[in-house]
This record gives C-alpha cells, structure tokens and sequence, in this order.
C-alpha cells in the first residue's frame, strides 16, 4: 500500500531560485550555511523521485535594471545579470555537490569551458535519469528576467508547475512591508491576478505560465519543509491555478 502523505503530487518540476535567497542575511552574495540549507530542501525532495529543474537568479549580484538607470547601457547590464547567474548556478552545483546530489549547469550563453550549453533534449534526459538540471544565463536574452527563464523552461522541460522559492511566503492582497493589513492568498486563479493587479511574477512570465497553462507556487524557501509540503500537494504559499 502507497504511502500517501509520502506521494508527491508532481513528477517534474521548474524551481526558481531568486539570487537573493542565497544572501541569507548577508547584503550580498552567496552564503554557504544558505546555500546548503536550501540545497538540504531540495534533497529532501529529490528523494521522493520528483525530477527537478532549477532556474537560479542572479540579483544577489548583479541586476541590469539598477545599473541601466544609472547611465549604463541596458543590454550590457543585462549580459553582467546573466553572468551572475553563471556564478551562482556554479555555487549551487558545488553545494548539491557536497551533499551527494547529481547535477548539471546548462547555460543560455555559450562559455563551454565552464558550463555545458543548454540543449533541451539534453537536459530532459539528464531530469529521467534523475540529475538535478540548473538553468543558468537566464533566457540567454537582455530585457528578460530570470522568472521568464524559468516560466520558459518550465514549458519547454514538460515540468507540471513553477515553483517560485522567495524570501516572501506567498502573494498579499498588498505589500505586506507596507500595509500591516494585507492577507496572504491560499490559492488565487490567473484571472484574478491580472485583475487584481498583483505583481506575481513580471508580465512575460507570467503571461508565458498562464498561455502554457502551468500553474505557479509562490512559497518561502526559508520556511523549513515549505518545498516539500509544495511538492506533496499541502497547502503552502500561494498557488496560482488556471
Ligand atoms: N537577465 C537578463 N535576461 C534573462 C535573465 C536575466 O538580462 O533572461 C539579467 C537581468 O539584468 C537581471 C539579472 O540578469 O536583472 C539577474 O536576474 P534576475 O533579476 O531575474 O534575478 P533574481 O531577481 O531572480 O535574483
């Protein structure tokens, strides 16, 4: 007899990671005790057979918005962005590395030497045999993020959902900083996001999940368990269906 507290509800999945999860208290960077506490989450996921793609941010170290808005040309900003996201992607292998989980970097940008290209085909069969695939270099695109990166690899992986790992626990009526009032939503439908107006993920990511019909967890990574408890289908964060 199935153990049904134990049965995940997906069998593949997109995990954005925001740079900034890997901060932890630091004001910038990787923090290792982080890092390894959110490769510790994953693990325990892994075990349970759900084959797992990660698209890793990269704003713990650069973002090409704030850099543009300064007079630096926007593309080259973003090209440094994606970069980041190498580096990061490299950290997080290096921690799935010491505890004893298989992976591969693929990235959107050509540096062959450091890390393999991304080829679909390729990372598909890397998720059957049961590697973790880190999505590095974004869409490989300036004037993208790395939520569209991960809503793009969603859909083109077949993952069943994107999960969005933040140092929020889910989507609020409102700024919860800002409003001591606002509610977190359990579960909230695509259309009523876009009426509400709320900021889930940018626009194109989220046009990209809601067109493609895949369904999005916004969940705190630092909750401890909270991956998991996604990924068995509890109530955690804020899943927006369609
Ligand atoms: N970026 C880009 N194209 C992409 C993905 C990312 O140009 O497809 C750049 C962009 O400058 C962005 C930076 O990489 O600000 C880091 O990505 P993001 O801000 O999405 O990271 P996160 O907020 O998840 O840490």
């Amino acid at each position: 007899m199935s153990d049904s507290t134990c049965t995940p509800v997906y069998k593949r999945i997109l995990l954005k990671l925001s740079g900034e999860a890997l901060m932890g208290g630091d004001a910038y960077g990787i923090n290792r005790q982080t890092i390894s506490e959110i490769v510790a989450e994953i693990k325990d996921v892994a075990a349970l057979g759900v084959e797992i793609g990660v698209v890793i941010g990269g704003g713990n170290i650069f973002r090409g918005v704030a850099p543009a808005a300064t007079g630096m040309d926007r593309a080259t900003a973003d090209y440094m962005g994606m970069l980041a996201t190498v580096m990061n992607g490299l950290a997080l292998q290096d921690a799935m590395r010491l505890a004893g989980l298989n992976s591969r970097v693929q990235s959107a940008l050509d540096i062959e030497q450091v890390v393999e290209p991304y080829i679909r085909g390729k990372a598909i069969r890397y998720l059957e045999q049961g590697r973790i695939v880190i999505f590095a270099a974004g869409t490989g695109n300036p004037f993208f993020t790395t939520d569209t990166a991960a809503a793009l690899r969603g859909a083109e992986i077949g993952a069943q959902i994107v999960l969005k790992a933040t140092k929020v626990d889910g989507i609020y009526t409102a700024d919860p900083k800002k409003d001591p009032s606002a509610t977190r939503y359990d579960k909230i439908s695509f259309d009523e996001a876009i009426n509400r107006n709320l900021a889930v993920m940018d626009a194109t990511a989220f046009a990209l999940c809601r067109d493609q019909k895949l369904p999005i967890n916004v969940f705190s990574i630092f909750h401890p368990g909270a991956l998991k408890r996604v990924v068995l289908g509890e109530p955690e964060g804020t899943l927006v269906y369609c």
